[in-house]
């Protein structure tokens, strides 16, 4: 039986390395998400049929339970919801790597001895560690991502010390976990694990504003290690691998997105980004707005031969994307060369937009990427930004003192007209004013996304 569970497993891997392999390309998507199903399934077979499981009965209920929970939630959650339901779903793997880790420690079964034994407590003492951290972490995150916490950093005074400190607590309970005989280190490892929590809530309350992207793919990452460390404790290889390849792609991902805000990782995690938030970002230049109609934007499109869409957080929320993508169809239709203008940071989660745009079967070819389109603009006739606010902001390239100060934005103010559909003068998930919609070649379309792109389609 423990050869098939291998081979399983070892059969699992591939296919969670071949999921990564297609979710890296929207238009093998899908089969990625196949893969991945796939190896799932096959891992939670082999995992149930091997040796180590005999309580089928509890296990088989709390699968049914589990199972309809997640089936459920997966049905109800609106696309606008898919970051936080990341996030909560992360704070999982943390919390169950913190409880394996304490049951694994308290295993009456556990014989181990001498160095092995030694690894295994290592093995439990970091697990928990990252595991509370990773769980905090995410709630932390999940309550700034649906607004229940305020997206601005909180400054504790001394938070670095405040943190070191935590560290260093978290290294001596350690060295007295590791010398203590028998289950005498209970005590440590349970102070650590108040620690960890307070920790990982700490980091993630002083990142505020537009870092939260960092945060969340650095979630991500942790709750793979968390899971790793999860596959130590309980010697098991499969989740060691799934655990690895979530972390270090987590990793990998953070990496993009420090690049995608020119923020340098080490600077996100000491957080404060965006503290002055209201102070600064162009208030100076903060004056009269030019509204424009439906009609008259219906106007300027038809006569338009270069027109770039950019999505934001706003066309998530309206769910605009099928609107904005009949708009697409019908200026093409006019002869129109229209394409989109992804940024890496735009919605609430990477490729959130890329994904909305595949639903509303938008074509692939003219959705490019910041880099790709951003020399383009002053060929541009008009700009039609939905619902995005920050990755438009001029201030980021123009106003050193503002707090997304060094962000690539999407230069939009570069084209002949510029259209904005919001629904007010609100600020955007940063807090900063954005001295765009002031400029001469602006016009705001206000209302919700897809009634105003609605407005637009029934004008054309
Ligand atoms: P923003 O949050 O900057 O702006 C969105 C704008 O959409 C708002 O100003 C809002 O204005 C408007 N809006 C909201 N609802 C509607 C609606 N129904 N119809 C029309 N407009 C609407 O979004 P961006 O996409 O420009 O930028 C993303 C921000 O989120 C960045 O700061 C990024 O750092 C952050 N972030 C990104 C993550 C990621 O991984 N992509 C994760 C976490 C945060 P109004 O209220 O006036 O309508």
């Amino acid at each position: 039986m423990n050869n098939i569970v291998t081979a399983s497993y070892i059969g699992a891997s591939i296919l969670f390395i071949l999921s990564l392999g297609g979710l890296s390309n929207q238009e093998t998507a899908r089969r990625g998400n196949y893969y991945g199903i796939a190896g799932m399934t096959l891992a939670i077979l082999a995992t149930v049929l091997s040796n180590n499981v005999n309580a089928y009965v509890v296990l088989i209920i709390m699968m049914l339970i589990g199972g309809a929970i997640g089936m459920t939630l997966a049905k109800r959650v609106e696309m606008t919801q898919m970051p936080e339901l990341v996030a909560i779903l992360h704070s999982f793997v943390g919390l169950a790597a913190v409880l394996v880790g304490v049951a694994s420690y308290l295993d009456p079964d556990n014989q181990l001895t001498g160095v092995e034994h030694s690894i295994h407590q290592v093995e439990i003492f970091l697990g928990v560690f990252i595991g509370a951290v990773t769980f905090t972490g995410s709630v932390i995150a999940f309550g700034k991502l649906n607004g229940r916490i305020a997206s601005k950093p909180l400054m504790l005074p001394m938070r670095h010390g405040l943190n070191l400190a935590i560290v260093l607590i978290c290294f001596w309970l350690g060295s007295a976990f590791m010398g203590a005989e028998g289950h005498g280190g209970l005590w440590a490892l349970l102070v650590m694990t108040v620690l960890a929590f307070l920790f990982g809530a700490h980091l993630v309350m002083g990142i505020g504003g537009a870092d939260m992207p960092v945060v969340i793919s650095m979630l991500n990452s942790y709750s793979g290690w968390a899971a790793a460390a999860t596959g130590f404790m309980l010697s098991n290889d499969l989740l060691i691998v799934t655990g690895a390849l979530v972390g270090s792609s987590g990793a990998i991902l953070s990496y993009i997105m420090c690049r995608a805000m020119n923020r340098k990782f080490l600077n996100v995690i000491l957080g404060g980004f965006g503290t002055s938030a209201a102070a600064a970002g162009g208030d100076e230049e903060a004056g009269e707005y030019t509204p424009i109609s439906a009609e008259e934007t219906a106007e300027l499109l038809k006569d338009a031969k270069e027109v770039v869409i950019v999505p934001g957080y706003g066309m998530a929320v309206a769910h605009a994307q099928h609107p904005v993508s009949e708009l697409t169809k019908k200026l093409r239709a006019n002869g129109a060369n229209v394409r989109f203008a992804i940024h890496p940071v735009a919605g609430r989660m990477p490729g959130h937009m890329n994904v909305l745009l595949a639903e509303a079967k938008v074509p692939y070819d003219i959705v490019l990427e910041m880099d790709e389109i951003n020399e383009d603009f002053p060929e541009t006739d008009v700009v039609m930004v939905i619902g995005a606010n920050d990755i438009v902001n001029p201030a980021a390239k123009e106003n050193p003192g503002s707090p997304i100060a060094g962000m690539p934005v999407l230069e939009v103010w570069n084209a002949k007209h510029c259209i904005i559909s919001k629904r007010s003068m609100a600020t955007g998930y940063a807090g900063v004013d954005n001295p765009l919609f002031y400029r001469d070649n602006s016009r705001m379309l206000f209302g919700d996304a897809k009634d105003s792109v609605d407005a637009v389609l029934k004008a054309l």
